[in-house]
């Protein structure tokens, strides 16, 4: 059955500011050039999803300032949904304030407003006007409160769809978060911070300089605290390609997909190991593989995950096996570095097959 791709996260306004060199502190810098872009990760997944032909909806906040239009209107020409996007009175539309020297430094301030006010409860009754989310794929940042974050988590897996948590920013996730996921998809260094935070919240000791399925399998086995991801840990490590670890018999087969379609997709993995039980004493197996970046002319690695993300998303909802999934979403992370800027850089549906068909 192929479904929806329904993203709770944020939504902000980028102004890019090009300076002669970065200021220090109480210093102001003259000069220059600005841009303004529509961006949050959670939009930019959304428009990634969306230009990849699936139906999208995003639930979050604007501000009631005058970027909320805004907002809504780049993701609405996106063909997104913005139906369940909420504009909170006396909140500013999230922002974000970047400034790029010459040598392309930069320094970032977010400043989240409404995305930093979202009520669970809002999340919790749209996902719950959704009906059943059978076929769909619920996948939430965390730009959005922690609880938020949670109860999107809770209530997409009550209502059976399929739900992907990118860890990022990585701040505060532990295993009582994580192991609400089916898959989670960090990137090196959250994959870092995710261990970090467990090792601090258990008062254990962890290995921080172990290879990266090591690593990783640590999100996917029972920990002292609970259990694991459900599913999968998609590790992107950027022009370095992904690790993936998805427990056998997740259910991620596909539905779409054809057994032949699978194995051909397969093939494109550099390894494939099945590791029979676990450190940990859990009786199911982990299968492990890794698949390279696709070798592109990189010009801007900005968006790179949100692509990635968006375009898992909406194979997974598309009934693709996760294998396949992922082989789509490295094409389109490794698109989107080939354009200047995050959102603007999202491949669409055609060029993303012209790109799989000349591979
Ligand atoms: P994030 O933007 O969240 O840090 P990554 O940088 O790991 O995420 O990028 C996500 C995915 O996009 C990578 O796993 C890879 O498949 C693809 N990608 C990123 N950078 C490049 C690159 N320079 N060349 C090719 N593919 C890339």
């Amino acid at each position: 059955m192929s479904g929806r791709v329904i993203v709770v996260g944020s939504v902000n306004i980028d102004f890019v500011a090009r300076v002669p060199h970065l200021p220090h502190p109480g210093e102001t810098v003259t000069g220059g050039s600005y841009d303004r872009h529509h961006g949050g990760k959670g939009g930019n997944q959304a428009v990634a999803a969306s230009r990849l032909r699936r139906p999208t909806l995003f639930i979050g906040a604007v501000g009631d300032d005058t970027f909320e239009v805004e907002a809504r209107r780049a993701l609405l020409a996106e063909r997104v949904d913005v139906s369940m996007v909420a504009s909170l009175p006396g909140q500013p539309t999230g922002v974000a304030l970047i400034l790029v020297d010459a040598a392309g430094e930069n320094q970032i301030a977010v400043i989240p407003g409404a995305n930093g006010a979202i009520d669970a409860g809002y999340v919790r009754e749209c996902l719950g006007r959704l009906g059943r989310l059978t076929g769909d794929v619920v996948l939430v940042c965390n730009e959005v409160p922690l609880h938020v974050v949670r109860e999107a988590l809770v209530c997409a897996h009550a209502a059976g769809a399929t739900t992907v948590l990118n860890p990022a920013p990585a701040t505060g996730i532990g295993r009582s978060v994580f192991s609400l996921a089916d898959i989670i998809t960090p990137n090196r260094s959250e994959l870092s911070m995710l261990l970090q935070t467990e090792a601090r919240q258990t008062g254990r000791g962890t290995d921080a300089s172990g290879e990266i399925p090591v690593r990783a399998r640590q999100l996917i086995d029972r920990g002292p605290d609970g259990p694991g991801v459900r599913k999968a840990v998609i590790v992107t490590l950027g022009a370095s390609g992904v690790v993936v670890l998805e427990r056998i018999g997740s259910g991620l087969e596909g539905a779409a997909a054809s057994k032949g379609e699978i194995s051909h997709q397969a093939k494109t993995a550099t390894a494939a190991i099945a590791l029979a039980g676990t450190a940990s004493g859990d009786a199911e197996g982990i299968r492990v593989w890794e698949v390279p970046a696709e070798l592109v002319a990189t010009v801007d690695s900005t968006g790179a995950g949100d692509a990635f993300n968006g375009a898992l998303a909406a194979a997974i909802a598309e009934g693709r096996s996760l294998a396949e999934a992922v082989q789509r979403a490295v094409a389109a992370g490794a698109l989107a570095t080939t354009h200047v800027g995050a959102r603007e850089g999202m491949p669409t549906a055609l060029e993303l097959e012209e790109f799989l068909a000349t591979r």
